[in-house]
């Protein structure tokens, strides 16, 4: 199923100031094909939630439409736009067995959506079975491990067989082994059902390594939206730039002069672009130990943890953090004679963003 959001705006009366208005999400307009897997990616209060809550009915918008495919499905009540929904504290029915659970939003059915106890049984096996946990129908929840109850709980959210899966922080909830299985779980989950999925986090790796696509979102504002290699490669301002990639961009003070991006004394790339100040974001695997090259740096330490390298040094004009890092092949012959260490840089990967809208300059 294909979302469309038009002009779609939720404002609310700030808890903290009567007088104030807060834009949850502010003017969305955009596509969701259909069948994807979409990470809506953004820090806290940014308007994650709201934006699902606002899909599936919940909430209800302050303007702007939303549709399913080709029906308006603004102004229906979420029971019937065929949402499945699945939240950070999974609520399950702690004296429900795992097959009442997942039971549990079939028996509640009325009218021509009545089905059989055949096809419920049938429903839920099936439910079961794609989210792995056939096996534990006759447990009772208390007796599974906390992925396998958000497993439980994404069963019962697809026994509906909906339209659209919505997941609001799915895997908050559970330690780094366990996020890292059930997160491949909700990939082939979704691969398996083909059910267009939107997946909310605030966890940028997380969002990167599942999904088809990424939404970026800042005070209620999309940011950018894209092939989560694209975003990570061109991303558009330096807010995108920022919250993607572990670790994290550098960031450097720098200006063009003459169609030369400079830090300090040093140049950097080249922008065809009028003079001005500019924040130039450099992606840790850009750098490349060269004795001639020209960005300098001042040689701190080395640190290899498992596979990389890493090389921590400082520069003046760095404003992301006090230390610029640049990750590196473990058989890098490193020279740092008086204490400075040049580098080469690829040129893709660095990024420069005006000064005064912080939009990337190409
Ligand atoms: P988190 O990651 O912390 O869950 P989020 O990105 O999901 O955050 P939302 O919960 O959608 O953000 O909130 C967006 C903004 O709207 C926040 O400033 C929040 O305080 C505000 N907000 C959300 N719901 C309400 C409400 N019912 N009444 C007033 N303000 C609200």
């Amino acid at each position: 199923m294909k979302i469309v959001l038009e002009h779609l705006t939720k404002k609310f009366i700030s808890r903290r100031d009567k007088n104030e208005i807060v834009t949850a999400v502010n003017d969305f307009d955009f596509e969701i094909p259909d069948g994807k897997l979409v990470g809506l990616l953004g820090p806290s209060g940014c308007g994650k939630s709201t934006t699902l809550n606002l899909i599936c009915g919940l909430e209800t918008p302050t303007s702007g439409k939303i549709f399913f495919g080709d029906l308006d499905v603004t102004n229906l009540p979420p029971e019937n736009r065929g949402v499945g929904m699945v939240f950070q504290n999974y609520a399950l029915y702690p004296h429900l067995s795992v097959r009442d659970n997942i039971l549990f939003p079939l028996q509640n059915l009325k009218g021509a959506d009545k089905l059989s106890k055949e096809e419920m049984e049938k429903r839920a096996m099936e439910a079961a079975r794609i989210v792995s946990i056939d096996e534990l129908m006759a447990r009772k929840p208390s007796e599974l491990s906390g992925g396998q109850q958000q497993r439980v709980a994404i069963a019962r959210a697809l026994v509906k067989t909906p339209g659209v899966l919505l997941l609001d922080e799915p895997l908050s909830n559970l330690d780094a082994r366990l996020r890292l299985q059930t997160r491949e779980q909700i990939r082939r989950i979704q691969k398996e059902t083909g059910i267009t999925t939107i997946f909310v986090t605030h966890d940028q790796e997380e969002a990167m390594s599942i999904s088809d696509l990424i939404i970026v979102m800042k005070s209620g504002i999309l940011q950018q939206i894209g092939k989560p290699q694209e975003v990570y490669n061109d991303p558009v301002n330096l807010f995108v730039a920022r919250f993607l990639g572990n670790p994290a961009i550098n960031v450097f003070d720098g200006y063009i002069k003459d169609h030369k991006v400079y830090i300090g004394e040093d140049v950097v790339g080249e922008r065809d672009a009028e003079d001005q100040e500019v924040s130039i974001g450099i992606r840790p695997e850009a750098f490349i130990p060269d004795e001639k090259g020209p960005f300098r740096c001042v040689f701190d330490r080395v640190e290899t943890t498992g596979r990389d390298t890493s090389i921590v040094c400082h520069n003046e004009k760095c404003t992301s953090d006090e230390d610029v890092r640049a990750i590196v092949s473990a058989d890098e012959k490193l020279n740092h004679e008086d204490g400075i260490i040049r580098f080469s840089l690829k040129p893709y990967k660095v990024h420069v963003f005006s000064k005064e809208d912080e939009r990337v300059i190409r």
